[in-house]
């Protein structure tokens, strides 16, 4: 490691190397896709309905696998071509301040790839999507939904992004510690407030309507010493067929959040217990344990990064001669992320443990058959993967496959 073209072939090595574990994993996963359906899960599909899943799954995974390996190819020639060196110089254009050069190198490098990946991102939602009746989103929202999406990554990604080079420059090998806690302390004011500042944004929220719906999770809340003030109906419907609940925030700023699509779909006794999965998660305090190991993760990623991004190799290993901190980092992010693979193993593992206990909330606290049934219209009603192959599950699953759900629910 102690020559910039090493350095160079060790980030292609590892941008290659994750391109094929994905791609190797999507096709194991594929070769699932026709395994015979395990007993406790027969009646999901009719057969017709189970031949539109199959197609559904398969025509996915031929975008993913298209849609990666265009990313691929771009990310190589970006590469082998200097194409950072490129840029800095046209950020060294417009820009001779150091916190200037990192947001526009970084604003043209987003606002590029961004633009790239929107013919798959418009041919996902308005082509695949449709096809299989999922989508409602229309145009208009599509586009608004973009320029929201840059608009908020401006400020607030910039904001951060200044702030942490900022630190950079004044302290140097502190820096890390700054970075640290100012991420820490927005990572917790926007769990809190997520759902006040970020959602509206996007969609609309609305209290529960009076009726049947209200009254039985009025007289479930009240029973476990849950507010029912703070369970909001969302507009879902406005993108999407597909239903989802879940829960933010913490303290007084809790909230349960029922897409407006579950509320269609589901009946009275599934929805209670789709609720009891939700505050099962509230009650085992798993959203204060995630936010603890992400500010835990943050802060060893800090760590390393500050070992690593004084070092002028980084930025002569990307063709450009006087280190420099946007540069640096962007091979740090590439160096990093066979630790970040690793981590998200653990975060997904986690991840489903706390599924199970939220469903062992529900069961003990309401009704595992209404869950079960309200897990399999979820499944049958979002085209979902019955057959997944298990490695695919531990890489990617942040929840466990629904039927590891159903068995656990009927122990
Ligand atoms: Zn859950």
């Amino acid at each position: 490691m102690n020559n910039p073209q090493t350095i160079f072939l060790i980030l292609i090595g590892i941008i290659t190397l994750k391109f094929l574990l994905d791609t190797v994993f999507s096709i194991l996963n594929a070769q699932y896709f026709n395994k015979p359906i395990p007993e406790v899960l027969n009646g999901i599909y009719n057969e017709a309905e189970y031949l539109k899943s199959q197609k559904y799954k398969k025509e996915n995974h031929r975008f993913s696998l298209i849609t990666n390996t265009f990313t691929f190819v771009i990310t190589l020639l970006f590469f082998l071509l200097d194409g950072f060196a490129f840029v800095d110089s046209i950020a060294k254009k417009f820009s001779t301040n150091t916190i200037g050069v990192t947001l526009l190198f970084f604003g043209i490098i987003f606002i590029a790839s961004d633009l790239i990946s929107l013919p798959f991102s418009y041919y996902k939602t308005f082509v695949i999507e449709e096809k299989f009746g999922f989508n409602k989103s229309t145009l208009k929202t599509f586009i608004t939904d973009k320029i929201k999406g840059w608009l908020m990554l401006l400020v607030i990604g910039g904001g951060l992004l200044a702030l942490i080079t900022w630190f950079y420059q004044i302290t140097t090998t502190n820096f890390w510690l700054f970075s640290w806690a100012i991420i820490s302390v927005f990572s917790i004011f926007i769990n809190l407030f997520y759902s006040k500042l970020i959602v509206p944004i996007f969609n609309k929220q609305i209290p529960l309507e009076d009726g049947e719906l209200k009254k039985a999770i009025q007289s479930f809340s009240e029973k476990v010493g849950f507010k029912i003030n703070n369970i909001y109906v969302i507009d879902g419907s406005k993108r999407s067929t597909k239903a989802n609940a879940y829960f933010s925030g913490f303290g007084s700023q809790k909230r349960i959040t029922l897409y407006d699509t579950l509320i269609n779909d589901l009946d009275t006794n599934e929805i209670v217990a789709v609720l009891a999965h939700e505050i099962g998660h509230y009650k085992k305090k798993h959203i204060i344990y995630n936010l603890i190991l992400s500010i835990l993760l943050t802060g060893f990623t800090f760590y390393i990064l500050s070992l690593l991004i004084g070092n002028t190799l980084l930025s002569q290993a990307l063709g450009v001669q006087e280190a420099s901190f946007h540069i640096g980092l962007i091979a740090f992010t590439i160096l990093y992320s066979p630790i970040s693979e690793f981590t998200n193993l653990i975060v997904n593992k986690l991840s489903r443990i706390f599924e199970y206990q939220a469903d062992n909330y529900a069961k003990k606290q309401y009704n595992a058959k209404a869950l079960i049934s309200a897990l399999k219209k979820l499944a049958k009603n979002n085209l979902s993967n019955l057959t997944p192959h298990p490695l695919y599950v531990k890489f990617y699953y942040s929840h466990p496959t629904l039927l590891q759900r159903i068995l656990n629910l009927k122990k």
